[in-house]
């Protein structure tokens, strides 16, 4: 799938045009995935032509703390990613839904893979973005037979690029076989998260989710569904999740920015509860929906409004 993105990019400290941000082929990170990335959306109100950005200061610390892992030195804070951010969407002015790919990169040429004294570059760019999984339809899920990383292989809790190997193996073996997306079971079995997604399931009423203990990336959209789950007066358990309550869940659904929230019909072609969207799934999608287009009173603080030109 080729993507378009928006006209203007940050790169290399300033605003460009995004022709011309441009790496060597001998970039770091390019040859040994030496990098770290987030992913935001942003929706587009037509009415009141804004863009509600989802959780953006959420995003920066969790996209500052996968540079922490790593160890590297990195010359922007939170506050000042924020302010680049919206001040290159306002530039961008879209008037469509938008992905933002901040990028945290060893930009220098040295050959080898090395994060001693290691100081990373900033790039910032910008897609229309839609549907990344359908929403709508019910997933048809596969438990890869690709293992997650691991803690201590690299870290699943940070967004390395290198590691993101990882999840293009499943997705790969997921898509070659006839399925939507994979579920990544960890080095102990336990069922982990797709391979760009948290996942949750329903049991009796209970909604829950691998810990994060379990190998998992920390999602911003896996938080705020528990969030708004407790809310709602649902009860949530974070816990190790074994393959087979994938099969004998009443419901099932992934969630994550890119994903959204999509519910998940089959798991390895066992039907996930009556093989529709669920009550838990549904009252949970339709709320999340509402709040990251900044259409739901009470749940302002996630949304940043950025009026557009
Ligand atoms: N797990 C993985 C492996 C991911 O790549 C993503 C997408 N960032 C998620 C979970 C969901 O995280 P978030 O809700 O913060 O986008």
């Amino acid at each position: 799938m080729k993507t378009e993105a928006l006209p203007f990019a940050f790169f290399q400290g300033k605003v460009v045009k995004i022709e011309d941000a441009k790496v060597s082929i001998m970039t770091n990170a390019l040859q040994y995935g030496t990098a770290v990335f987030g992913g935001m959306r942003g929706y587009y109100n037509k009415k009141e032509n804004y863009i509600s950005v989802f959780r953006i200061d959420d995003h920066y610390k969790r996209f500052l703390s996968s540079i922490h892992i790593l160890g590297c030195k990195f010359a922007y804070s939170a506050s000042e990613l924020r302010d680049i951010t919206l001040e290159l969407l306002k530039k961008n002015s879209p008037k469509t839904d938008v992905y933002f790919r901040p990028f945290a990169y060893l930009g220098h040429t040295n050959i080898g893979p090395n994060l001693a004294d290691a100081t990373m570059d900033f790039s910032l760019y910008m897609i229309p973005m839609g549907e990344y999984l359908p929403v709508d339809k019910g997933l048809s899920v596969l438990v890869s037979s690709w293992r997650r990383i691991t803690e201590n292989s690299i870290s699943p809790r940070a967004k390395i690029s290198g590691a993101y190997v990882n999840s293009a193996l499943a997705r790969k073996e997921a898509l070659e076989n006839g399925y939507d997306e994979a579920v990544f079971l960890n080095d102990r079995g336990h069922v982990c998260e797709g391979s760009a997604a948290n996942i949750f399931i329903v049991r009796d009423g209970v909604l829950i989710t691998p810990s994060i203990a379990d190998d998992i990336l920390e999602g911003i959209t896996r938080r705020s569904i528990i969030q708004l789950a407790k809310d709602l007066n649902i009860p949530v358990e974070e816990r190790s999740v074994a393959r087979s309550e994938l099969y004998i869940a009443d419901e099932a659904f992934f969630a994550g920015t890119g994903v959204q929230v999509a519910w998940i019909r089959e798991v390895d072609k066992r039907l996930v509860g009556n093989g529709k969207r669920g009550k838990i799934t549904g009252l949970l999608q339709d709320k999340f929906f509402k709040i990251v287009r900044g259409e739901d009173e009470k749940y302002q603080e996630w949304c940043t409004k950025v009026k557009i030109k």
